[in-house]
């Protein structure tokens, strides 16, 4: 497919992301803060999130300056990133909107915090994350470029290898058993009733 082509599906896509969770931002701000656990690593992750998730993915689209990482990707996983975006933007909306004034894009617990194990988080205890890893293979499918097309599955990676485990501490010492019940009737990223059928 067209390169043009590609980096206008990219955007559009790009920008629905950020305008269903703009509301979001500005209405958990009335959710105040209760427990901050952002350490230095935490702000470096998501440092390297908005530069993976939005600075190189922008940069590829508007500048040539990754021109030399170019190459060229077959039709059929153009289509596969098309037909990823409605699963993934639903993913994304329904994630921000069942949690609702809980969300946070960091490791905080707020003031009314409540224990979220409805809608999508019923059966995936990390549904936006799972979102956000359909974003990064949908971005690889549509932008030919080792730069711009891998920066959200890299970047985005590696915050959530090394913050999912500290989440889920976060939340047990917030809910206790409540929790790890939870933990037990839910999959990570992929549904529980999925991961039962495989076994695992
Ligand atoms: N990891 C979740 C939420 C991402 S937003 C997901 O991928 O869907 C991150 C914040 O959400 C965390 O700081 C935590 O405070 C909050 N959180 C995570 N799981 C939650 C749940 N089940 N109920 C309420 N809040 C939750």
């Amino acid at each position: 497919m067209n390169v043009i082509v590609l980096k206008i599906c990219f955007m559009v896509f790009w920008v629905a992301t950020g305008i269903i969770r703009y509301p979001h931002g500005q209405r958990q701000k009335k959710n105040q803060i209760r427990t901050d656990n952002k350490d230095a690593l935490e702000k470096t992750l998501l440092a390297g999130a908005t530069i993976g998730i939005a600075i190189l993915p922008l940069l590829y689209v508007f500048t040539p300056i990754f021109s030399f990482a170019d190459y060229q990707l077959p039709l059929w996983i153009n289509v596969l990133g098309l037909a990823l975006a409605p699963l993934t933007l639903w993913l994304f909306w329904r994630s921000h909107k069942d949690l609702g004034l809980n969300w946070s894009a960091s490791l905080e617990v707020r003031e009314e915090h409540s224990l979220v194990t409805n809608g999508v988080y019923k059966s995936i205890r990390h549904p936006m994350y799972t979102a956000i890893w359909l974003w990064g293979l949908l971005q690889a499918c549509l932008l030919p470029n080792y730069i711009g097309g891998f920066s959200t599955l890299i970047f985005f990676g590696i915050l959530y290898f090394l913050r999912v485990g500290k989440e889920e501490k976060m939340m047990q010492q917030t809910f206790g058993e409540e929790y790890r019940q939870y933990m037990k009737q839910t999959g990570r990223i992929f549904p529980h009733f999925w991961l039962k059928q495989q076994n695992v």
